[in-house]
């Protein structure tokens, strides 16, 4: 019987329950008792719905109060020192939460995305003193639960090479992964802990493999396995997000007792696992996609394993490519959809009806599945005809793309004197980066309109003034390129999905991006295109009101495309492309319309990156293209801006020149500079604004050191090259701060015009 499992399940809750205990439990509204019954609760709930879809096996240790990283880091006692309580203990609520989100003064532990996702882990923090012992019970205790249910427990742990190879120094002189045999003790340890528990079957989660990693380090890899070779229960070795062919015969002779492959990334992999796979170990194939919220199609699926259910049997384990953490909870919240959409769909719950199904088929015989194969079929066939997803003027446009429409008129330094003789900007000229305060009054307003509360009508008036006050106010800091403030806008990557054609939204598809904070992605299901102008009216009813030059703020294709649950019928350079070629349209209206300088934000541009930097290049290569293709319409005078938030960007600074925007603005108050040493470095060409002012803290710079950070930016980049500008946008600052950030700002541009 080919087994049915799941390597982890949503932790949010259908309807976001984790998120309202933990954000009560954080404003003293609820106890702490209170927040660890909501947790049981969902527990309960998961594995009983994991077990009512015939998963053979119920995770644990998916669940976690904060990040799945984090548990590992209470667990094994990794607690940095600032963190640890009076008493020297760690294994408490408070300890954990002090480390995830800072406690009186103490600062977190940093956050960053999880491989190539939107999750954000706590990043484990390493130094030549870390100690580890078991110090946190929790996923001792949850196995208990789980037994105590009746169930199959199947703890799913970050192994211990990815463990340390996602987490930090903090010593000098010092390699985290010479804490390897040290952590390894421990582990074994809780594997030790978990057969005495009566566990069958352990997870360990290494998706560090499926990054570029040096012999070295997959010495050390199979190092790890070789010393726990000997502790707890069977071990499935878990590897998902990529291909790991490259370590095929590596990963069949460690001593464990089943691999899982992800087939939804990479496919071919599977026939690398399948040769001379040790009759004793088990293959768990990833067929059903955990990243995404497509409905699998399930003869497909079968098909692809028919041949490792012919030679495996009951050692073919089917699954999610990887843990269903990257996916909203459940499609029957749903109530909106139409039905035909709503058929494409599979949401975590639905993916466990699929998985099972996908087993039950290759056991017993697609018979057995007659009604979900025929739903599934049905789905398929829909889609793949579907007018709404495929439409011909789109693709006819995209073919009929001219060869130079990813390419300015002329290049940056012709550009640039044309500029300048239409702006009549000063040196070191300020601008902001887009959105200025969302007060209440503007948030309920655009809750009302949308709820149908207010009149259209109602709606604009208020939005026009705040525009107005927007503009009233740039013009009493002294600013010199203007933007309208985004009061309009939701989300930068909302507010374009809701305009464009080839995007839907779901009422509750919310996924965990960290902590508690969810974000419920648009879906593009289908070609892209933009029915009508969508910001053109509210831009040039700003500039209307200044003499100054008004900036037009788009989202670049790429961000759009990156912070989106994408389609997979077709390549996502192809929806970028279409995004990209409807963006432009906006462009080129919105010159038309007057305005002179256009910004389109690509934040997401560096995350996009894909895991292997084998794949760079090509990656780089059509988003920076589609990118161009956006911004190219406009004659040589037209000013384009893009913005970037904080990012590493040293190692693909061509790439970043390659966008040839006429002015880039990014965060880099926060590293100090640092980060514009290397555009000097790379004598990245065209104008900068680093940010001056970090938009994410409460407290205000001085003239005095954004004087000192712009002097840094002087020292590495031509004078008349730099802007002046925020890190980011104002939307989650306060008026006062924003005037006084602003005005200081300024001022500090204005020294800076005397003395250079
Ligand atoms: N224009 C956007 C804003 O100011 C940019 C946001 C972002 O970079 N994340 O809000
Ligand atoms: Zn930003």
């Amino acid at each position: 019987m080919v087994v049915a499992h799941n390597l982890g399940f949503p932790r949010i809750g259908a309807n976001r329950e984790l998120k309202k205990a933990q954000e009560s439990f954080w404003a003293g509204t609820i106890s702490e008792a209170e927040l660890i019954e909501v947790g049981r609760e969902l527990r309960a709930k998961h594995w009983a719905l994991q077990k009512n879809a015939g998963i053979a096996f119920a995770p644990v240790g998916d669940f976690a109060f904060y990040d799945h990283v984090l548990n590992v880091t209470a667990l094994v006692g990794a607690v940095p020192p600032r963190h640890a309580n009076a008493s020297g203990s760690t294994a408490d609520l408070k300890t954990y939460f002090s480390m995830a989100r800072g406690d009186a003064g103490v600062p977190a532990q940093d956050m960053t995305k999880w491989f190539d996702t939107n999750y954000h882990y706590i990043v484990p923090e390493f130094a030549d003193t870390t100690k580890f012992a078991i110090a946190d019970e929790s996923l001792f205790a949850q196995v208990s639960e789980a037994l105590a249910a009746g169930l199959r427990p199947k703890p799913v742990l970050v192994g211990p090479f990815t463990y340390l190879y996602l987490g930090k120094e903090k010593s000098a002189g010092f390699a985290r992964l010479s804490l390897l045999p040290a952590l390894l003790e421990v582990y074994a340890a809780i594997l030790d802990r978990l057969t005495l528990l009566g566990v069958e079957w352990v997870q360990l989660d290494e998706p560090a493999l499926a990054l570029d990693l040096t012999a070295d380090k997959l010495e050390l890899f199979a190092s790890a396995y070789a010393r726990l070779a000997k502790h707890g229960p069977k071990k499935l070795l878990a590897t998902y997000f990529g291909d790991v062919s490259d370590h095929a015969a590596l990963l069949k002779s460690l001593p464990v007792d089943g691999i899982h492959i992800d087939v939804v990334r990479a496919p071919a992999q599977l026939d690398s696992f399948l040769v001379d796979l040790p009759s004793t170990k088990v293959l768990s194939v990833g067929v059903v996609d955990g990243r995404n919220i497509w409905r699998n199609d399930i003869r497909a699926s079968v098909a692809l394993l028919q041949k490792a259910s012919s030679s495996l049997g009951e050692r073919l384990w089917v699954a999610p490519s990887c843990s269903l953490l990257h996916t909203p909870v459940d499609l029957a919240n749903e109530t909106k959809l139409d039905a035909e959409f709503r058929s494409w769909l599979a949401f975590s719950t639905q993916k466990l009806a699929e998985v099972s199904a996908i087993a039950t088929a290759l056991t017993s015989g697609e018979a057995a599945v007659a009604s979900q194969l025929a739903e599934s079929d049905a789905a398929v066939a829909s889609r793949k005809s579907s007018v709404r997803v495929n439409n011909p003027e789109v693709r006819a446009r995209i073919a009929q793309l001219p060869a130079n429409s990813d390419a300015r008129q002329s290049p940056y330094p012709v550009r640039a004197k044309a500029q300048a003789a239409r702006l009549q900007l000063p040196r070191f000229p300020t601008t902001t980066i887009g959105s200025f305060p969302q007060t209440a009054e503007i948030r309920k307003a655009r809750a009302d309109f949308k709820k149908g509360t207010i009149p259209e009508a109602l709606y604009v008036e208020k939005m026009k003034a705040e525009i107005s006050l927007v503009v009233e106010r740039q013009e009493a800091y002294g600013i010199d390129v203007f933007v309208h403030g985004e009061a309009e806008r939701n989300d930068m990557v909302e507010y374009f999905g809701e305009q464009l054609a080839g995007f839907a939204f779901t009422e509750n598809g919310w996924v965990q991006s960290y902590g508690s904070r969810c974000v419920k992605p648009p879906v593009i299901f289908g070609d892209v295109s933009r029915p009508k102008p969508m910001t053109v009216d509210w831009t040039t009813y700003a500039q209307s009101l200044t003499k100054k030059p008004m900036k037009g703020m788009l989202t670049g294709p790429v961000t759009v495309l990156q912070w989106s649950f994408v389609r997979v019928d077709i390549p996502r350079s192809e929806t970028c492309l279409q995004l990209a070629v409807a963006l432009r349209d906006e462009v080129a209206d919105l010159e038309k319309a007057g305005i002179a300088v256009i910004q389109i934000d690509e934040p997401a541009i560096r995350e996009g990156l894909p895991l292997r930097r084998k794949d760079y290049d090509a990656y780089l290569e059509w988003a920076t293209r589609c990118f161009r293709v956006n911004a190219s319409p406009v004659r040589d005078d037209t000013q384009i801006h893009t913005h970037m938030c904080y990012s590493e960007f040293n190692d693909i600074l061509p790439a970043i020149a390659a966008m040839d925007a006429d002015v880039i603005t990014i965060e880099t108050s926060r590293s100090d500079m640092e980060l514009l040493t290397g555009f000097g470095t790379f004598a990245y060409p065209n104008d900068i604004g680093p940010g001056v002012y970090d938009i994410h803290s409460p407290r205000l710079p001085n003239l005095a050191e954004m004087l000192q950070l712009l002097e840094k930016a002087v020292a590495v980049i031509p004078a008349e090259r730099l802007w002046v500008n925020p890190d980011c946008g104002l939307k989650t600052r306060k008026w006062p701060e924003t005037e006084n950030a602003l005005t200081t700002m300024v001022a500090a541009a204005r020294e800076l015009r005397v003395k250079y």
